[in-house]
């Protein structure tokens, strides 16, 4: 298993903010501390600018390094911009290594599904997900989905990659829920799976089981994960019930897929995300 991650993911937080640098810090340290899932950890790589605009407008990417708020969720950081780009430079390296048939994950901060074309907003600042699935497809990829799984709707990913040829979407995500979109499929190539708060775990597993079906009928070549792990039943931000065997269950559902795969951290907000991690790359990695 191949870990992206690198110091400057948690070199900035705001205190009492959920999306705080211990989410990837604790889970370095869990993962260094187990000896069941061999780890190669690895760096992001560079973040190629002509890929980022192929998501993002060049004001928006401009706006990144102005010091002001972006909303109420989303503050500016100093080099917020710099950190950005470092998650995308992670996608970028993650989409080569799940070309090159290995099994991968970016464990970087901040998260990107959220960041339309033009808009930081709910803790995001550039759409990694987006940008790689762009890349792939500029660079010989003729079919690739996304597979969403964070609690919550991946509506930037949704703003950018709406009707994109070779391109899906797929996002399952409680609703009513931030942020407040993802109740209807969209345009030829977005699909969204709502599921009411407190579902039970067995029906919100059935749900994550349609969704999956339903990629695989679009028949990917690759597939880009938005790993969020907020769907949990601990997690704070939202009000659904899945547990760690669940996320086992899902790296495993996408491994048996055989298609290659790539994992970005988005959500999970709970001190056990660690756990949910490893279980998810167990699962991903057949152990
Ligand atoms: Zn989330």
């Amino acid at each position: 298993m191949k870990i992206i991650t690198d110091e400057r993911c948690s070199s900035y937080g705001q205190p009492g903010h959920p999306e705080r640098p211990e989410r990837i810090t604790m889970t370095v340290e869990r993962l260094r501390s187990q000896t069941e899932l061999p780890i190669v950890w690895s760096k992001p790589g560079p973040s190629d600018e002509a890929a980022m605009l192929r998501a993002h407008t060049a004001d928006h990417v401009a706006r990144l390094s102005e010091p002001e708020d972006f909303d109420a969720d989303t503050p500016y950081f100093p080099k917020i911009a710099e950190y950005a780009r470092a998650s995308v430079g992670a996608a970028l390296e993650a989409l080569k290594a799940a070309r090159a048939g290995e099994a991968v994950f970016s464990l970087m901060r901040p998260p990107g599904h959220h960041a339309t074309r033009d808009r930081a907003m709910g803790f995001c600042y550039l759409n990694s997900i987006a940008i790689a699935v762009l890349e792939a497809r500029a660079t010989g990829s003729k079919r690739v989905a996304v597979y969403d799984f964070d609690v919550h709707h991946g509506n930037g990913t949704e703003d950018i990659l709406l009707n994109k040829t070779g391109a899906a979407f797929f996002s399952i995500h409680e609703f009513p829920c931030y942020p407040g979109t993802g109740t209807a499929n969209v345009g030829n190539n977005c699909f969204n799976y709502p599921v009411p708060p407190q579902t039970p775990r067995a029906a919100y597993r059935r749900v994550l089981s349609s969704a999956l079906e339903h990629l695989q009928s679009f028949k990917p070549e690759l597939v880009a994960v938005s790993a969020g792990f907020d769907a949990y039943a601990r997690d704070p931000l939202a009000q659904e019930t899945l547990e760690a065997e669940d996320y086992y269950w899902l790296g495993q559902s996408l491994r048996k897929m055989g298609v290659p795969v790539l994992s970005l951290l988005e959500g999970g907000y709970s001190d056990d995300l660690p756990e949910l991690i490893l279980a998810y790359l167990k699962g991903i990695e057949g152990k």
